[in-house]
């Protein structure tokens, strides 16, 4: 079982990480430099769209800190659309998303920031089913060790029981010394099959 192929069922960017380069775009790396119409990279799909964005783009004038003081903690799945899911506009809130939406030392560092700097108030954490990291356990760091020769310094944080690791992600963040605000933290799993969230209450 090689690691690229541990998780097929989450075609987002955490499988392509460790893939390889001949796997960046689908295209191979001859035509990184190509200009070839049939070869457009899928990053070249995006400055595109990039570019019709801007052509309509009004600048709103807003303020960097988030309007609703809220900070959204999620997974990085491709299927999750934060924004739509939870009825959020453009310059509502802080979102940090990371594989799993666990909270580890960069999320605080984020929230960290997001309320001592930016003032937001109140924490979401939103992990959702069928997520990766239920098909990887703690062997992805020996299976990486043994690949190129070192092993990882951060944890896989992969989970078996997806209520128990919300409710350690918001013990993480309700712990933190370094949060000013941690009275509203509440933690969902989000069902990527109807959309609904369910709320995770500490036991
Ligand atoms: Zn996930």
């Amino acid at each position: 079982m090689s690691i690229s192929a541990a998780q097929p069922s989450e075609p987002d960017p955490e499988s392509a990480a460790g893939s390889g380069p001949e796997s960046a775009g689908g295209s191979g790396p001859a035509s990184a430099a190509g200009s070839g119409p049939a070869s457009v990279s899928v990053i070249d799909r995006l400055v595109g769209a990039n570019h019709r964005y801007a052509v309509a783009f009004h600048d709103p004038g807003m303020d960097a800190r988030p309007v609703l003081g809220v900070a959204v903690v999620a997974c990085m799945d491709a299927r999750l659309d934060l924004h739509a899911a939870l009825g959020l506009d453009l310059g509502d809130c802080h979102t940090i998303r990371n594989a799993g939406g666990v909270v580890t030392d960069d999320t605080i560092r984020s929230l960290t920031i997001s309320q001592r700097a930016l003032g937001t108030r109140s924490v979401i954490l939103i992990h959702h089913t069928n997520c990766g990291l239920e098909t990887i356990t703690e062997d992805f760091r020996t299976e990486l060790e043994h690949e190129v020769g070192q092993r990882p310094t951060w944890s896989v944080e992969a989970f078996t029981d997806i209520d128990q690791d919300v409710r350690q992600s918001m013990a993480r963040v309700r712990t933190s010394p370094f949060l000013a605000y941690t009275d509203d933290v509440r933690g969902f799993v989000f069902d990527v099959h109807t959309g609904l969230m369910r709320e995770i209450t500490a036991k």
